[in-house]
């Protein structure tokens, strides 16, 4: 599903050069959950922006479902971008509008009429456990259903891909579980391709079936997570 090939990314400015990814290759395969995992600084936010080209690759080749987004043009890569979904740390939710309306989003930018967003929003809402929270605003939940927020929004044009960038790091233990616990239940129900960034490697352990670790900008080690993460 995703093949990434010398992937680069040197950041330039007046102080210098920051070189955040060397000459990156790997395969995620479709259904697979893929975690990325390293210390901060490593290139894992980098790594994941590339991956729909919030970040724009200095060398290297990502090819998602066989088409190289670095090749495509402002409107190909707009289209693409509809089927990548994308979850947050912060959760990046609009404070002003309701969950309903959060959710909605998407589907508004998209142009789906009125009543097939209200449907798909509350069929999403269903899926992740929040349809009693419907009209309530963001402010108003807790961590963990903010989230549940976010991936409800990352799910409404029906991506095949689902990136994930550090999405439980601040969250509680407990929550952290429930929503890797959603995550895993997307991946099987709904047949979602799910790559996720980590510094923890608890989040790798409980759902990831592949893991690559990155330091300092290169790919040190990749495989299954059992080969990877063997317990002593
Ligand atoms: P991680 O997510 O693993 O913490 P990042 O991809 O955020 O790593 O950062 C990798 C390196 O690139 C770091 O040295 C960071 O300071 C640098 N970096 C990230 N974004 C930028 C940017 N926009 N401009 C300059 N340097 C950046
Ligand atoms: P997170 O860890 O939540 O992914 P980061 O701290 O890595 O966030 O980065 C937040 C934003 O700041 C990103 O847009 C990133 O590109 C930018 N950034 C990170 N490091 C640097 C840096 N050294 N110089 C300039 N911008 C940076």
């Amino acid at each position: 599903m995703i093949k990434i090939k010398g992937l680069s990314k040197v950041y330039s400015s007046e102080e210098g050069q920051v070189v955040a990814l060397k000459n990156v290759n790997f395969e995620i395969k479709s259904g697979d959950i893929f975690g990325i995992i390293g210390p901060s600084g490593a290139g894992k936010s980098s790594f994941i922006r590339c991956l729909n080209l919030l970040e724009e690759p200095t060398e290297g080749q990502v090819i998602v479902n066989g088409q190289d987004l670095t090749k495509l043009n402002t409107k190909e890569l707009r289209q693409a971008r509809k089927k990548i979904g994308m979850i947050f740390q912060g959760f990046n939710l609009l404070q002003s509008r309701t969950v309903a309306d959060n959710v909605a989003f998407p589907l508004e930018l998209a142009g789906v009429s009125k009543s097939d967003i209200k449907n798909k929003v509350n069929e999403l809402l269903d899926l992740v456990g929040l349809a009693d929270k419907a009209n309530n605003y963001p402010a108003q939940l807790s961590g963990g259903q903010q989230q549940r927020v976010g991936v409800a929004r990352a799910l409404a044009n029906e991506p095949k891909l689902l990136l994930c960038d550090e999405a439980t790091s601040s969250l509680d233990p407990e929550t952290t579980d429930s929503i890797l616990d959603l995550l895993k239940d997307i991946n099987e129900k709904l047949g979602i391709t799910i790559v996720l960034i980590t510094h923890e490697m608890e989040v790798i352990k409980q759902i990831c079936d592949r893991v690559a670790v990155l330091e300092k900008g290169y790919i040190i080690e990749e495989g299954e997570t059992i080969q990877v993460f063997t317990d002593p």
